[in-house]
């Protein structure tokens, strides 16, 4: 998306195309562990106009020692592979993305507005929550169905009770709290949020 800068010189106007910090995305993620940074990879590729807000990059397999279970590496550690991932979100896979907490979500007209922890407040027509496995429910609580244990109810495709909200990884109902499962569902996700986002805009007329 193209940003312009208009600035009155004198009596002349002056448009400046340039990249503005963008306010309004298509899909907000939110964490960046194995299911968050996956779920970014995939929304860059299927180009998504997308925004990852997490408190940190890797999750909780930043403490895994040891992986024996991650296909493609016989054995690899937690700090390797979030690096493998972390290069692909920078250097092949770019989304936007700032290092911060998200502390509030409120349902607005078409969309959410999401609240980090500096106040600064950016809206999205979807959400991806990806927060984890002792994921503070109070986030999304009031929008979304949880279980006893405080995990998001979704369906096969990722989404959750509240319309334009999905999910994935460990702060899910699903079972299997492992790399690889939070992974896949990150993908899943993704893929599930642009079908969603595609039926918005037909339903809507919107182009973008
Ligand atoms: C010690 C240890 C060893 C493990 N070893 C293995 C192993 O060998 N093999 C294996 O497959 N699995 C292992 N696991 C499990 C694996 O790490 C998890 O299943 C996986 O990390 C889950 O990924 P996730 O993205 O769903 O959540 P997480 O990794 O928990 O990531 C959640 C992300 O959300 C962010 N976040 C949370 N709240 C907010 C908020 N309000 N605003 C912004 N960001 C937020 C967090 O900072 C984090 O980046 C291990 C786990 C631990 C703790």
């Amino acid at each position: 998306m193209k940003n312009y800068l208009c600035v009155l010189y004198g009596e002349v106007l002056i448009i400046i195309v340039c990249k503005l910090p963008h306010t309004s995305y298509d899909l907000i993620i939110i964490g960046g562990g194995p299911a968050g940074l996956t779920s970014a990879v995939y929304a860059a590729t299927l180009e998504i106009n997308t925004f990852l807000i997490t408190k940190d990059l890797g999750g909780q397999a930043i403490n895994s020692t040891k992986i024996e279970n991650y296909k493609g590496f016989d054995f690899i550690t937690g700090p390797e592979l979030i690096e493998k991932f972390r290069y692909q979100l920078i250097h092949s896979h770019y989304i936007d993305h700032l290092m911060s907490e998200v502390e509030k979500i409120e349902p607005v007209e078409g969309g959410f507005n999401v609240t980090t922890s500096e106040l600064n407040k950016y809206f999205t027509k979807t959400l991806l929550i990806a927060i984890g496995l002792q994921p503070d429910s109070s986030l999304v609580s009031h929008l979304v169905e949880l279980n006893e244990r405080g995990e998001i109810i979704v369906s096969p495709d990722c989404s959750t009770s509240y319309q334009g909200i999905f999910a994935a990884g460990d702060v899910t109902n699903t079972f299997g709290k492992r790399i690889i499962i939070a992974s896949g569902e990150g993908a899943r996700a993704a893929l599930a949020a642009r079908q969603y986002i595609l039926n918005l805009r037909k339903r809507t007329g919107i182009k973008d």
